[in-house]
C-alpha cells in the first residue's frame, strides 16, 4: 500500500516492480521524476525488516516489507502509508509493470560507490575497496562481476570486474551477512590502458558507478565436487577468491582444491604468502606457481599453459570423483587451455570459463 500523492500541485505517484534471480529479488521503483539522485533513496534491513523510502520534493515513497516467507516462493511486501488517507489504487503502472522480462532486457543498472581506500598488492595491481550507498543492498554472486563506469574525455567508458574478499584468510562473509557495504576489487593497473590508469587517478572519497551483477557462474556447480582445479593467469584470479573460499567452507564432498597460477614472474604473484598461509591451514588446497618470464633463481614451474603441465597438474583424488575446472585470464590463455582439457578428456560440463 502506498500513499496516492497524486495532486494537482504534488508529484505523479510512483510504482514499483521487483523480479528475480536464483538468488536475488529486485525492487525497481518508477520515480516518473528526472532528478532524483542516490541521496534520495534509503533503504535498511534491520530486524528482518526491509524498508525503501524514495523522497520527491516533499513527499516519501515507502516500500516497506516485514516478513519473507522462503521456501514457499512467497514474498509478501507490506507498505507503509506517510498519510493514514485512503488510496484510490496502488499506482500508475509503467512500462513492463507487472510482467516477468529476461533480465538481460532490464538493461545495467549503476549506483555510485565512494572510494574508500586503495592498497598496493604487487607493483601494478592494487585492492579497491568501494563503499555501497547506504541507500543500496548489493551482493554480487560468487563467481559473477560488475561494471565500473568512468567518463573518460567526454565519453562514458565501462569494464567488468569481479569482486574479490579483502583477503583470503578473513572471515568468509557471504552468504550469512547479505548486506555487505562494501566491495572489493584486485585491479590490475596498465599505464598504456584506458580505462585503469583513470580508476587510479580517483581520491579517496571520490564516486564511481557501480552496475548490478552479471555473470554465468553458478554455485549449483559446486555441487557434490570432490576436486576442484582452479587455473588462473594474471588477474584472471579474481574470480577464483570466492570460489576457493565458499567451495573450502560449503561443499562438503570437496577432497582437493588446487590453483594453478600462471604469472610472468614472481613479483607479479597476486597475495602470495596469503595463498600459501591458506593452502599450510588448509590441507586440501594446494597452489602451484607456473611463470612465463622468470629469472633464473626460479626454482618452480616454467612457460605457458601446456599438455604436459596440465596433466602433471589435474589428478583427480580418485579415478570417478567429480570434477570441476574454473578457468581465466587472458584470452588466448583460455582459449588454449579449454582446448588442452578437451584433449584431455574433461567433459564441457566440467570446464567453467568466465565470461562478461
Ligand atoms: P586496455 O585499454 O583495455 O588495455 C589493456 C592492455 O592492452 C594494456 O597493456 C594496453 O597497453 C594494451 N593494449 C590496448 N590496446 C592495444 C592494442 N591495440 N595493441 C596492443 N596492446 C594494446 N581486470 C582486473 O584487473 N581485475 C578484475 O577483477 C577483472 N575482472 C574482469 C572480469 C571480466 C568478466 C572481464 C571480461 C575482464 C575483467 N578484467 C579484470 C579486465 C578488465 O575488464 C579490463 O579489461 C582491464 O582492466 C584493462 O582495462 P584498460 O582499459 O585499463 O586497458
Ligand atoms: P599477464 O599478461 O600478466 O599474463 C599472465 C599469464 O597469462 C602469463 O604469465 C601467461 O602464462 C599467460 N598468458 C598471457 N598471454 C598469453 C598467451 N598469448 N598465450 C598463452 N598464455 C598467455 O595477464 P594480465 O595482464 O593479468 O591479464 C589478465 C587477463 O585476465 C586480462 O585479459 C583480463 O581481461 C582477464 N580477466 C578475465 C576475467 C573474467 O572473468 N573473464 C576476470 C579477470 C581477468
Amino acid at each position: 500500500q502506498m500513499t496516492d500523492i497524486s495532486t494537482k500541485e504534488g508529484p505523479i505517484s510512483p510504482s514499483y516492480d521487483w523480479f528475480q534471480t536464483d538468488s536475488l529479488v529486485t525492487i525497481v521503483i518508477y520515480t516518473k521524476q528526472k532528478d532524483i539522485h542516490l541521496d534520495s533513496i534509503i533503504i535498511d534491513h534491520q530486524n528482518d525488516s526491509f524498508r525503501a523510502e524514495t523522497i520527491i520534493k516533499d513527499y516519501s515513497y515507502l516500500i516497506h516489507i516485514v516478513r519473507v516467507v522462503e521456501n514457499v516462493g512467497k514474498i509478501e511486501i507490506v507498505l507503509k502509508k506517510t498519510e493514514n488517507i485512503s488510496w484510490k489504487c496502488l499506482g500508475r503502472p509503467l512500462e513492463k509493470h507487472n510482467s516477468l522480462i529476461p533480465k538481460k532486457d532490464t538493461g545495467l543498472y549503476y549506483r555510485k560507490c565512494q572510494l574508500i581506500s586503495k592498497e598496493d598488492v604487487t607493483h601494478d595491481t592494487k585492492l579497491f575497496c568501494l563503499m555501497l550507498p547506504p541507500s543500496t543492498h548489493l551482493q554480487v554472486p560468487i563467481g559473477q562481476h560488475v561494471y565500473l563506469k568512468l567518463t573518460i574525455t567526454g565519453t562514458e567508458i565501462v569494464k567488468p570486474y569481479t569482486p574479490v574478499f579483502d583477503s583470503l584468510l578473513s572471515e568468509f562473509k557471504e552468504p550469512v551477512l547479505p548486506n555487505n557495504k562494501y566491495i572489493y576489487f584486485l585491479i590490475k593497473i596498465y599505464t598504456a590502458g584506458l580505462f585503469t590508469p583513470e580508476l587510479d587517478h580517483l581520491q579517496i572519497g571520490d564516486f564511481v558507478p557501480v552496475s548490478n551483477p552479471e555473470g554465468n557462474f553458478k554455485l549449483s556447480k559446486l555441487q557434490e565436487v570432490e576436486d576442484l582445479f582452479l587455473l588462473a593467469a594474471g588477474t584472471g584470479f579474481t574470480p577464483m577468491v570466492k570460489i576457493l573460499k565458499y567451495a573450502l567452507i560449503n561443499v562438503p564432498s570437496l577432497r582437493k582444491v588446487k590453483l594453478m597460477f600462471f604469472n610472468k614472474t614472481e613479483d607479479d604473484i597476486i597475495w602470495r604468502s596469503q595463498l600459501e598461509k591458506l593452502a599450510f591451514e588448509d590441507k586440501r588446497f594446494d597452489v602451484e606457481y607456473v611463470l612465463s618470464a622468470p629469472t633464473s633463481e626460479w626454482k618452480g614451474k616454467q612457460g605457458h599453459i601446456s599438455p604436459a603441465l596440465l596433466s602433471e597438474f589435474l589428478n583427480r583424488s580418485s579415478e570417478k570423483s567429480k570434477v570441476l575446472l574454473c578457468i581465466c585470464g587472458p584470452t588466448p590463455f583460455t582459449e588454449q587451455g579449454i582446448k588442452l582439457l578437451h584433449d584431455l578428456n574433461f567433459s564441457k560440463d566440467e570446464i567453467h570459463n568466465f565470461t562478461a
